[in-house]
């Protein structure tokens, strides 16, 4: 597409950088407001609505793409107004050579779905159940039993009502704002004649059964459109409904890209002797792995299971990985007797030599910690409310260890 009129506004070539076009927005926008140069109000107002698109990266992506009405598309037509329209009291469309050509659409809807990742894992067709507008075909959106409808006297069937207002000498500012007689739509119905399907409102509501295929290895966020399945309004092509997946915390497996993490509690006897254990995996099957004995498992040593992640989206046969984290259990204070201990010593690793003890040394109580109770002492309190205070509250933490 070669339109290049929003650049040839700004006086700048296709290639101009964001930072460029700042800095000759800036200049002209100096050059040309209004409060110096009220005659070159229209110029100005041209200018500050090319910048406008053409600083925002996705409407000039947009803009370079399809033109213009790629954009005006874009913005979703609010409530089935221009929307430049409103803001420019129509003057674009005179400057551009009249009313854009592709259809316009009723506003999108999302819809958030919430998923489970054994839904991601294994894929899943979901039913929506929603209400939604659509046409009303007694009287086929016209909201007239008599399919008729009054021009509006108030606005002659425009729907909108200008008022000038003057800012200043020389300067008027034009004004639009929908009619109020008809509330915008530029057709008055009679009270009489108004359909009694849709008390002349022209759609209905409807609830409808709709089916979302949910394919494996899609993401959490993802948005997956249903065309044409925003609400119907008449003159208008249906927008779309977009489901937005919200993947669910799952109380085993956390999901990064392709891989799944998940922790194994595991015992000391376990971690030094070997082991076997058995993972459920998202679609029902049971995976048994084994640490043979003489393998040691360190204290969050982390292990991974190639191919059992989750299914790649662009070819479900392909999957990540999935990763086992160790969570080592040590037995608690008094597991073994004193003869049992020293039994236990000799087939553990040989202690480091010892520190030779003289009488230099100090001898001082160690207590378990607790970081609430440390917090406490960075109080106000005094040396002897410090001292008092070691030792107490922390007995929960030492259970724990
Ligand atoms: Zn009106
Ligand atoms: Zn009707």
């Amino acid at each position: 597409m070669g339109d290049t009129q929003l650049y040839d506004i700004l006086g700048v070539d296709k290639t101009v950088t964001s930072e460029q076009l700042k800095s000759v927005y800036r200049k002209l926008a100096k050059k040309y407001h209004p409060d110096k140069n009220p005659e070159h109000g229209e110029k100005f107002k041209e200018m500050t609505f090319a910048y406008e698109i053409l600083s925002d990266p996705d409407k000039r992506e947009d803009y370079d793409r399809y033109g213009l009405e790629g954009i005006q598309e874009g913005r979703g037509g609010g409530a089935g107004m221009d929307p430049f329209g409103d803001m420019f009291g129509g003057m674009f469309g005179s400057i551009f050579g009249g009313r854009r050509r592709g259809p316009r659409k009723s506003p999108d809807i999302s819809y958030p779905l919430k998923v489970t990742l054994e839904d991601l894992y294994n894929g899943k067709t979901a039913k929506l159940k929603l209400t939604k507008d659509v046409i009303c075909s007694p009287c086929g959106a016209t909201g007239s039993k008599s399919r008729k409808s009054g021009i509006c006297q108030s606005c002659q069937g425009r729907g909108v009502k200008v008022t000038l207002r003057q800012l200043g000498p020389g300067m008027v500012q034009q004004m639009q704002s929908a009619c109020p007689a008809c509330q915008g739509q530029g057709e008055v119905i009679p009270e009489g004649d108004k359909c009694p399907s849709c008390k002349g409102a022209k759609t209905t509501k409807q609830a409808k059964v709709m089916e979302v295929h949910i394919n494996k290895g899609m993401v959490d966020g993802q948005k997956i459109p249903l065309h044409g399945e925003a609400d119907q309004q008449p003159g208008l092509e249906p927008g779309d409904l977009i489901v937005i997946l919200r993947l669910v915390e799952h109380s085993v497996f956390t999901r990064k890209q392709s891989d799944l993490y998940c922790t194994q509690n595991i015992g000391l006897t376990e971690a030094l002797c070997g082991f076997e254990f058995v993972v459920n995996h998202l679609d029902d099957r049971s995976l048994l792995l084994s640490v043979p004995p003489g393998k040691v498992i360190q204290p969050d040593m982390q292990k991974t299971v190639e191919g059992e992640g989750m299914p790649l989206q662009r070819n479900p046969f392909a999957k990540g990985d999935l990763i086992i984290r160790f969570n080592v259990t040590f037995p608690s204070d008094g597991f073994a007797g004193e003869d049992q201990l020293k039994m236990l010593e000799l087939l553990l690793p040989k202690r480091p030599p010892r520190t030779a003890i003289t009488d230099d040394h100090e001898e001082v109580e160690m207590h378990c910690y607790s970081a609430s109770a440390q917090a406490g002492h960075h109080g106000e309190m005094d040396e002897d409310d410090e001292m008092r205070g070691h030792g107490h509250g922390t007995n929960m933490q030492c259970a724990h260890q």
